[in-house]
């Protein structure tokens, strides 16, 4: 099962300056030679695998990518400046595909990868460099190359960081809604989910995949449950959110029930960091929740947080708990161009 995050950007390398036409100008000679310089080049575009990103949202934001034009050559023949490039910064395992996705145009596997994808147009000829024996003053001079453009998709594979885990109506439908981008269905009937959603958070400058993990019923891992399909995509997560009932019969046979689940599925899942987040807090007094943590706790969980999907409380402090356990990423990187107008067409986020 893949989970696919992608992005549909245009993209254009910078057009070559034009060549100048410019003749001397100096005392007592009547008529200098031509001296107009050839015009710069434009700017490439470059993609570049980094670091630090590892979903392609920012190009939700940030659909159009234009390097600029090179300079207009000059008198006394100086050439024009080429521009800079445009780097385009995607996360490792990023494909960039053509327009009519049949095509895989590029594939970064590795951080610091990077490819002219776009070169720059080349700048135009100057007239001093029409001079010949027969035309000493030459008026000729060329436009720049004008620069390329494509429709691209990017593609990227997404890998969920994060696991949300609980008993059929817990409320991770509605959690995963309340702290990310998903569009997961929500009903008050049990295996309503019937497919893993993937949700982007951002979080205090951060962010990661949260992946909701439906079905987790008993005999998942027998295959009897709908869940055991979906299992396998929460081996990866470094830590899960463990969400219970406030409001349900017994918190701590809830906790036990998922956690047999983890156990009896393997792969490590049982090991793995578990965050109890008591949920539906807006449901109970702080009493009742004060007591459920301690009972909690004593049943085994690290540390118990108090949450509630639909209000947002307490989310804060969970989110600053799964931050602690995923990898610091030194870098912040960012796509900073300008937004030039949003086309509906792209950016679209599909898990299929
Ligand atoms: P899932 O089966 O774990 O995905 O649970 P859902 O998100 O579908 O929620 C099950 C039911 O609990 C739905 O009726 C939700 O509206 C309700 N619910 C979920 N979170 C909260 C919450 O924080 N407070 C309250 N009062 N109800 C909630
Ligand atoms: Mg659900």
């Amino acid at each position: 099962m893949h989970f696919l995050d992608q992005a549909k950007i245009y993209l254009k390398s910078g057009g070559g300056g034009p060549g100048a036409v410019s003749f001397r100008r100096e005392k007592y000679v009547e008529y200098g030679g031509p001296d107009g310089g050839n015009g710069g080049k434009g700017g490439d575009i470059v993609f570049e695998a980094v670091q630090g990103l590892n979903t392609l949202i920012d190009f939700r934001y940030a659909q159009h990518f234009k390097a600029k034009r090179g300079n207009h050559g000059q008198g006394r023949d100086r050439t024009g400046g080429g521009a800079d490039d445009l780097v385009v910064k995607v996360p490792v395992g990023t494909q960039v595909l053509s327009e009519d996705k049949e095509e895989v145009l590029a594939d970064f596997t590795e951080v610091g990868q990077r490819i002219v994808f776009l070169e720059g147009g080349m700048g135009g000829r100057g007239n001093a460099s029409y001079k010949s024996s027969t035309n000493r003053a030459p008026r000729q001079h060329q436009p720049g190359e004008p620069g390329e453009e494509m429709w691209v998709w990017l593609r990227l594979k997404l890998l969920a960081d994060v696991g949300l885990v609980g008993l059929p109506n817990a409320g991770k439908s509605t959690f995963i809604n309340a702290v990310s981008n998903a569009q997961a269905k929500v009903g008050d009937y049990a295996f309503t989910t019937l497919v893993p959603k993937l949700g982007v958070v951002r979080h205090k400058a951060r962010e990661f995949v949260l992946a909701d993990i439906p079905g987790l019923i008993e005999g998942a891992a027998d295959g009897a449950g709908i869940g055991d399909r979906f299992l396998g995509h929460i081996e990866r997560c470094r830590v899960l959110i463990h969400l219970i009932d406030i409001a349900g019969d017994d918190p701590v046979q809830a906790m036990r029930v998922v956690r047999e689940e983890l156990e009896a599925y393997g792969a490590g899942l049982e090991g793995k960091p578990q965050l109890v987040a008591l949920n539906k807090l807006d449901l109970a007094d702080k009493e009742l929740g004060d007591a459920f943590s301690e009972e909690l706790i004593a049943a085994g969980a690290d540390e118990v947080f108090a949450v509630s999907g639909a209000t947002g409380a307490g989310i804060e402090q969970l989110m600053d708990a799964v931050l602690s356990y995923l990898p610091d990423r030194t870098s912040t990187e960012t796509n900073t161009v300008e937004v030039e107008e949003v086309d509906e067409d792209g950016g679209e986020w599909s898990p299929i």
